[in-house]
């Protein structure tokens, strides 16, 4: 197939950005911002489910110490009843001792649903500092993933201007290149890892890094200047340096 050398340096510019394209396309799928942020978002995600369980467990205790309260109240309310009714008079001897010893033992009762109130009430505290320590955490997550956000945006929007690019130099370097030539250089592309095309450096071929054997090398220079050779191991498009 017959190609200018003019042309030739064309299509391994063509090659030159395809690789780019290439790199940048890799870029983007491992960018570390990316796998940084999936991290950030499990931690965040985790911290945001511990405040979840502690806020019914919050919930569950208030519903505890409700209860207990209204016990409290229930045993304030019969001391308060036997000791009017001790105060008042009416009541035989015999009663008045039943009720001293009711009174006894409702104390007794008030006093332990006090102490399970007051202990509830402890643990309300301890979840509350969980609950804060914890929203600290969550808020820091939080900052830092909005950081690496917009990081990963500014990253992937400098690879999209630079994919924009090379797309652009791309086309006017393939207009430049006669089709059929074009047509020549995708095809083997496509079969070839990427590449297309390759130098000749110091006897050997730059796409499979593979040396040229003597006789092979002495046919490539009988090979007329405008004429396209290709590499007898790798088929790919063979460019030669000038005035081989
Ligand atoms: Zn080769």
């Amino acid at each position: 197939m017959k190609s200018s050398p003019e042309e030739q340096e064309r299509v391994m510019t063509l090659q030159t950005l395809d690789t780019s394209l290439t790199q940048l396309a890799h870029k983007e799928k491992t960018l570390s911002v990316i796998q940084a942020l999936e991290i950030l978002t499990i931690s965040h995600n985790s911290t945001r489910d511990l405040i979840i369980a502690a806020e019914t467990e919050k919930a569950d205790i208030k519903h505890e110490l409700s209860k207990s309260e209204i016990d409290v109240e229930q045993v304030v309310t019969r001391i308060e009843k036997d000791e009017k009714r001790m105060a008042s008079g009416t009541a035989s001897p015999k009663e008045l001792e039943q009720m001293q010893h009711e009174l006894a033992s409702l104390n007794k009762r008030r006093s332990e649903l006090e102490e399970i109130e007051l202990e509830v009430m402890v643990r309300v505290d301890g979840i509350d500092d969980r609950i804060k320590s914890l929203s600290v955490e969550r808020d820091q997550f939080k900052l830092k993933m909005a950081e690496l956000d917009a990081q990963k945006t500014k990253e992937l929007t400098d690879i999209a201007e630079a994919v924009s690019s090379a797309n652009g130099q791309r086309a006017d370097i393939a207009a430049k290149i006669s089709a059929e030539v074009v047509e020549l250089y995708e095809k083997i592309k496509k079969t070839g890892d990427g590449i297309g095309a390759a130098r000749l450096i110091e006897g050997k071929c730059d796409g499979c890094h593979l040396s040229i054997n003597a006789v092979e090398l002495s046919k490539i220079k009988e090979t007329a200047a405008d004429e396209i050779v290709r590499c007898e191991e790798c088929r790919r498009i063979l460019v030669r340096p000038k005035g081989f």
